[in-house]
């Protein structure tokens, strides 16, 4: 069997840390390019593509999160976040433009290709699913979301979503009436091993509802079901308006 391991984009311009890691990745099967500024994460990306990217935050010509804003205009390929900041503001930075998980440095070269290995089974099993589910849209009153395009539109306003909040809004929108626990939505929108689930989910919620124009206090569209989870408003207006 010489069947070609997955691509691995490695963007990091430290080379005491790509040198090492592209070593081990390769010598466990991955395809590996190392691209060192944003410049050239950019071009690599659109070459190869990658199955998965390694994103340092820090780049001598720029900011890792420009590069992933820019690819996720038109990839929902993985990113894993390489930082050496640990705190919660990053990480909600970090899940805000998109990336999938994070490691922080110093990390061991075993950590990291365990956490590849995880969040490419994710996507995978992610990739099965929406194979499943294309070409169903979910309407709700004015809101249509469309999984086929992922493509969600209030009105014939299109909603900006990143693709977390768009699987969330997804969903919570196709058991429209019925209460959604959180734990349902932590395995089907992320995974059981996501790293900090409470608080990244309220975190997506906040930012669906400031997207939807929706009032916590008053909801319209997401009812908060204090210990339980959320409830998307059925297309009666159930959740008052
Ligand atoms: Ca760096």
């Amino acid at each position: 069997m010489s069947i070609t391991g997955p691509r691995i984009l490695v963007v990091e311009d430290e080379r005491a840390i790509s040198e090492p890691l592209a070593k081990l990745l390769a010598r466990d099967g991955f395809e590996v390019t190392v691209a060192a500024t944003v410049a050239d994460a950019l071009a690599e990306f659109s070459s190869l593509p990658p199955d998965l990217i390694l994103l340092d935050l820090n780049l001598p010509d720029g900011d890792g999160r420009d590069v992933a804003r820019e690819i996720r205009r038109s990839s929902g390929v993985p990113i894993i976040m390489l930082t050496a900041r640990g705190t919660e503001t990053d990480r909600i930075v970090g899940l805000e433009i998109g990336a999938d998980d994070y490691v922080v440095k110093p990390f061991s070269s075993a950590e990291v290709i365990a956490r590849i290995r995880a969040v490419l089974r994710r996507s995978e099993a992610h990739r099965e699913r929406e194979d499943e589910d294309l070409g169903e849209p979910v309407v709700v009153d004015e809101l249509r979301i469309d999984p086929s395009t992922h493509r969600a539109f209030l009105g014939k306003q299109e909603l900006d979503l990143s693709l977390k909040e768009f699987d969330l809004l997804y969903e919570l929108a196709r058991n429209a009436g019925n209460v959604v626990s959180r734990d349902d939505l932590m395995t089907r929108v992320w995974d059981e091993n996501w790293f900090g689930s409470t608080k990244t989910l309220d975190v997506h919620i906040g930012w669906l509802r400031r997207k939807l124009g929706d009032d916590a206090n008053e909801p319209r569209w997401i009812e908060t079901v204090r210990g339980v989870g959320f409830r998307f408003a059925g297309g009666d207006g159930s959740a008052e308006s």
